[in-house]
């Protein structure tokens, strides 16, 4: 054989090779079902790199295996059929940011769904980013005010912190969630609320609320509806975190919320089933918790050098007849700081928001609580601690000796003060005033049904007649003994205005 004619074969193999290579950036769909496909041809694809179907649906690879991928449609997939051919785009999946996402609501891909105009926007997100490292990170100081007494109180939450909100249904805590974002109307923290896999109805509701507060001047709606495809719920909290991301690089302060990542879980337990990977316990594939922790890891607090802003993120998760101990709950109690466990029975009894103070924890949250809060704060947990071991005893009311029964009857009053209803976040220096006032034993001597309208009647009392006072401890945020002398006058004489009016 002629060695030219070989050396000629070979560079035409070596040139076909090279083209057929280039073809492989379009795909075939082998099979499709449920907004998940299976895809031959496309071997060169990254993991969450965007692929595109006929009439411009998008999908993300998910699994990448030898000979075929799988991609999670993220759009309607009913005009997809089998044969359709699949291109890869090189890009990871990414979402519109910006500040003009602010007031919006949106779709996990950027998208309006709030019928108030197209969002142009020319800065894109990656939905996955790397967790800033630890040199990057600054400890936890200052606080995000919930508004709601018994968190603000006992288990504070700080910014970049990570505070999980836990409970049956509809024990309140969208609630806890949606009053943490009335509550910072006026103030710096950006909120991002997603909503996972919840009724539309229910979102709309959420929707208006926040409007008639003026609290979406602040918020941007992350939606993904439970009627959408499942995809959108599973990419719908990293795309809301990637909107958080670019407010964290302007060094803004982000509030996130997650609601919830129990559904976050159902929706990706169900794709994975789909794409038939092999499942774990409570059938969930087996990197779930990794999931959630690489989700959770992207909250932090940034140092000066990188710029100062924060992100702070509030997950809901939803349990089984209080089954805390179930496979989602612990895989998220131990990725976060601390938890706000809420539950049916003090619901039902009235306790709300039905928070069980001896179950919910806030591991760095004291350090971010004003010094005003921390003073009363503290005696606030040794009263309601001693309440809790001496309850149980009160029912054999009769040879309780005078101390015991005395801190029965503060404990009473505690309760009381630390109900609270939704929609009414109280500013700090009116939760400072007021739980002065409980924790120095001046509503010892008002009955506990009366303790209610007596704190709203303070309340009022403060703002017609000594603002000053308010004023003064929402500048300084300490209780100097100055504030303190102020404060304690100003509760006696509403005191004396009060039990003469009643
Ligand atoms: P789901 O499991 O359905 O998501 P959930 O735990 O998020 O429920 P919410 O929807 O926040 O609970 O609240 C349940 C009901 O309790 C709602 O009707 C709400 O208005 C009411 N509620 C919540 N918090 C309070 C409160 N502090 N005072 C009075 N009512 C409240
Ligand atoms: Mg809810």
């Amino acid at each position: 054989m002629n060695k030219n004619y070989i050396i000629e074969q070979l560079k035409k193999q070596i040139e076909n090779f090279e083209s057929s290579s280039k073809t492989e950036k379009v795909g075939t769909v082998l099979e499709i079902g449920d907004g998940v496909a299976r895809v031959s041809g496309l071997g060169d694809v990254m993991a969450s790199e965007m692929v595109e179907f006929p009439g411009g649906v998008i999908g993300v690879a998910l699994n990448l295996e030898e000979d075929q991928i799988g991609v999670m449609i993220l759009g309607d997939y009913k005009e997809i059929k089998e044969g359709d051919e699949v291109k890869s785009t090189g890009k990871i999946l990414s979402v519109p940011v910006g500040d003009m996402m602010i007031g919006r609501v949106v779709s996990p891909l950027g998208e309006a769904i709030d019928g108030k105009g197209e969002i142009k926007s020319e800065t894109y997100y990656p939905v996955e980013k790397v967790a800033p490292g630890v040199i990057t990170r600054k400890s936890v100081s200052v606080p995000v005010q919930t508004g709601i007494k018994a968190i603000d109180a006992v288990i504070p939450v700080g910014r970049g912190q990570r505070e999980l909100i836990i409970g049956d249904r509809q024990t309140g805590k969208t609630a806890v969630a949606i009053d943490t974002i009335i509550n910072q109307k006026g103030q710096d923290l950006i909120c991002i609320y997603v909503a996972i896999g919840q009724k539309e109805s229910k979102i709309a509701r959420i929707v208006a609320e926040l409007e008639k507060r003026g609290a979406m001047e602040h918020t941007i709606m992350v939606v993904a509806g439970a009627s959408d495809p499942a995809a959108l719920s599973f990419i719908s909290p990293y795309a809301g975190c990637a909107m958080g991301e670019y407010f964290l690089d302007k060094g803004k302060d982000v509030l996130i919320i997650y609601d919830d990542l129990s559904k976050h879980a159902w929706a990706y337990r169900q794709i994975s089933l789909i794409l038939r990977r092999p499942p774990g316990r409570e059938a969930y594939p087996g990197d779930i918790f990794y999931l959630h922790s690489r989700l959770l890891e992207r909250s932090a607090r940034l140092n000066e050098n990188y710029g100062g802003g924060s992100i702070t993120a509030l997950p809901i998760i939803e349990t089984q007849a209080g089954d805390v101990s179930a496979y989602i709950p612990t895989n998220v109690i131990s990725i976060t700081d601390g938890q706000i466990y809420l539950e049916t029975d003090l619901f039902y009894k009235g306790i709300r928001p039905a928070l069980n103070v001896g179950l919910s924890v806030s591991r760095v949250g004291s350090s971010a609580q004003t010094k005003a809060m921390k003073k009363v704060a503290g005696k606030l947990r040794l009263d309601l601690a001693q309440f809790r071991e001496l309850e149980a005893f009160s029912q054999f009311g009769s040879d309780l000796d005078e101390n015991t029964r005395r801190q029965i009857e503060r404990g009473r009053r505690t309760v009381e003060i630390l109900k609270q209803d939704q929609y009414e976040p109280m500013p700090m220096q009116n939760q400072v005033a007021v739980l002065y006032a409980l924790t120095n034993g001046f509503l010892d001597d008002v009955a506990v049904e009366k303790v209610k309208a007596w704190e709203n009647d303070f309340h009022k009392y403060l703002k017609s007649n000594k603002n000053e006072v308010l004023e003064m401890i929402a500048d300084r945020k300490e209780l100097s003994e100055e504030v303190v002398k102020n404060l304690e006058k100003a509760i006696k004489e509403f005191k004396e205005v009060y039990q003469n009016g009643n």
